[in-house]
């Protein structure tokens, strides 16, 4: 059995907010406005997980005007809904995202990205993509205003033997 999940998420850019990516801080004079560490790549993979799951959405787990998630690192939502589908027996086959920035140029920093995202949904690194794209200096990525990223993920379980044995 396989289920396939999606996920999107945009932040406006403000000064002097660290800039965190996949759990990983990238050195730049502008972050994201957020009430969490607003990690859009974290986000998206979070969404894409819970969807895929067939679990709403991060929103709905982790809404955005409880005080408890102030300043929350968005790496405890991601392991938290990974958690959420491991215990209905799902697990992770790949992911694949694309970051969003005009600024700073990601490519240097895509592989740490890649690696820490596939260290921490426990998948070997080749099934983890991170790719980075521009906003070819149009729209509000283009002019700087906002970061985003996509996430696809797809999730595997094996058949319960109590269905296989029905069938035969
Ligand atoms: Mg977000």
């Amino acid at each position: 059995m396989y289920r396939v999940g999606l996920g999107h998420d945009t932040h406006r850019l403000i000064d002097d907010r660290p800039l965190i990516l996949g759990g990983v801080t990238i050195p730049h004079p502008k972050g994201p406005d957020a009430h969490s560490d607003g990690d859009v790549l974290l986000h998206a993979l979070t969404d894409a997980l819970l969807g895929a799951a067939g679990l709403g959405d991060i929103g709905e787990w982790f809404p955005d005007n409880d005080p408890a998630f102030a300043g929350a690192d968005s790496t405890t939502f991601l392991t938290q809904a990974l958690e959420e589908i491991a215990s209905r027996g799902w697990q992770v086959v790949n992911v694949d995202c694309t970051v969003f920035a005009q600024q700073p140029r990601l490519s240097p920093h895509k592989n740490e990205i890649a690696a820490r995202v596939a260290e921490l949904l426990g998948i070997d690194r080749s099934a983890a993509n991170v790719k980075a794209k521009t906003g070819e200096r149009v729209g509000p990525i283009g002019r700087e205003e906002a970061i985003a990223a996509d996430a696809i993920v797809l999730l595997s379980r094996a058949e319960s033997p109590v269905n296989s044995n029905t069938s035969g």
